[in-house]
């Protein structure tokens, strides 16, 4: 209940202790240490209303994207939902909400319509497009730096189908298959997101038996075309002969499984990196940090394919209007103990090194593992004026968040 979350904040005020949202914790490593903070877990908070003639949905604070996408295709409707059916929707929405439809309706902030939050002061506010504007503004994009959010709302998409899946070849075609997916990103349509990958696939039993420990280069992608028509674009992809095509017509909930994330949490290091271009010296580069002889044990490099929807910025936007880079970068690899963190986050830093001529200086709050300052995830302006947004509801740094915007002083 809200009010149980007002009577939190209150006790934080009264001990001079802070208040942390949190709903799954898969943005926790740039959360930070939480010594004089309380952690409020909304996990229990979760529900979902679908207003179908609206194409709307209102979802309490801890619920998950696999509840939206289910409920919401009970009427032939999508949610800008993420890759992987546990995030949460309330951080993932906070921090923009880069998904597989971006390309055809943009960051899932921008859909968003109404949020409900119990702020600094203990008062239960709504802030939408008339009311509390500029914490509307600062809420689609800004994290959750300004309050704790108990609801959201946000608009639903008329789409009961989609041709998606994934193109599967060895690791050692990654140059070829790079190279021939950046060509293709160059010709396709907002209805097409894709994503290009060096995948590195563990030998465990969870792990279908022709992949089972490969080392790969994918493309995955969600096409919002008929089959017919979707077959036409990937020609020139398939053309390469890929091992295993898993291109079908799927249902909105098979959307969350195109990327394969686990389902069940894993612990993993990486981080972010915002692409400028990706000419043939970038792939090389990337192919050097972390392609088949480059002795890396990273599990993943995923680089996204931007553009459309996601580079339009509208005044009725929020502060992340839009993404400012052709392609986002993800690295991350599994891990157990200290030790094999500090190796991962170097083998990381390799390939963000390697492609720092292409990196755009910017950064992307979600995919941002480690703490970056608000000017390069907004730019100077935008962060001139969540500072002062941040300083008008949330004076004393109450709200301690993933990428926090200090108030402006
Ligand atoms: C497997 C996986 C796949 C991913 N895929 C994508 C993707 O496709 N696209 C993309 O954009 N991102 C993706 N991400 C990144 C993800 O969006 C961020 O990590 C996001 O912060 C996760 O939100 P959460 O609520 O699940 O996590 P949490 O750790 O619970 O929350 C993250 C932060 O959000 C804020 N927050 C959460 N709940 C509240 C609340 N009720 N009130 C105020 N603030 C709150 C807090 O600042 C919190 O620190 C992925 C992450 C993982 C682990």
């Amino acid at each position: 209940m809200a009010e149980d979350i007002a009577a939190v904040v209150g006790l934080a005020r009264r001990e001079g202790l802070r208040v942390a949202a949190q709903g799954t914790g898969h943005g926790a490593a740039s959360l930070g240490p939480l010594e004089d903070t309380i952690l409020v877990r909304t996990s229990r908070m979760a529900g979902v209303h679908i207003d179908p003639s609206a194409r709307r949905a209102r979802v309490r604070a801890g619920t998950l994207w696999q509840d939206v996408v289910q409920a919401a295709a009970e009427h032939g409707l999508v949610p800008l939902a993420g890759s992987a059916a546990d995030i949460g929707v309330v951080g993932y929405t906070l921090g923009g909400g880069l998904g597989w439809l971006g390309r055809r309706y943009g960051l899932a902030a921008n859909s968003v319509t109404g949020v409900e939050l119990v702020a600094a002061d203990g008062q239960i506010l709504r802030a939408d497009r008339d009311h509390e504007p500029d914490l509307f503004w600062a809420l689609r994009g800004g994290g959750g730096n300004f309050g704790v959010v108990t609801a959201i709302e946000f608009t639903l998409y008329p789409v009961d189908e989609i041709y998606g899946g994934v193109l599967f070849w060895d690791m050692e075609r990654a140059a070829e298959v790079l190279t021939a997916w950046r060509d293709w990103t160059r010709t396709l349509p907002n209805e097409v997101t894709s994503v290009g990958r060096l995948l590195r696939l563990p030998p465990l039993p969870e792990v279908p038996e022709p992949l089972r420990g490969r080392d790969l280069v994918v493309v995955e992608a969600a096409c919002l075309t008929d089959p017919a028509a979707g077959a036409r674009l990937l020609r020139p992809l398939r053309e390469l002969g890929p091992e295993i095509d898993t291109f079908a017509t799927m249902p909105p909930m098979g959307l969350q499984a195109i990327h394969m994330d686990p389902d069940t949490p894993m612990p993993f290091a990486g981080d972010g990196q915002m692409l400028a271009e990706l000419p043939p010296a970038a792939i090389e580069a990337l192919i050097q940090a972390a392609g088949p002889r480059s002795g890396t044990t990273l599990l993943s490099v995923e680089i996204r394919h931007l553009g459309g929807a996601l580079a339009r910025a509208t005044p009725e936007h929020g502060v992340l209007a839009s993404l400012e880079a052709e392609f986002a970068l993800f690295a991350l690899g599994l891990v157990t103990d200290t030790e094999v963190r500090t190796g991962v986050e170097a083998q990381v830093g390799t390939v963000r090194e390697a492609l720092r001529p292409w990196d755009t200086g910017g950064a992307y709050l979600n995919f941002a593992e480690r703490r970056v300052h608000p000017v390069r995830l907004f730019g100077p302006e935008r962060a001139r004026r969540l500072q002062a947004v941040k300083a008008r509801y949330d004076p004393d740094d109450l709200f301690q968040a993933k990428q926090p915007i200090p108030p402006e002083r």
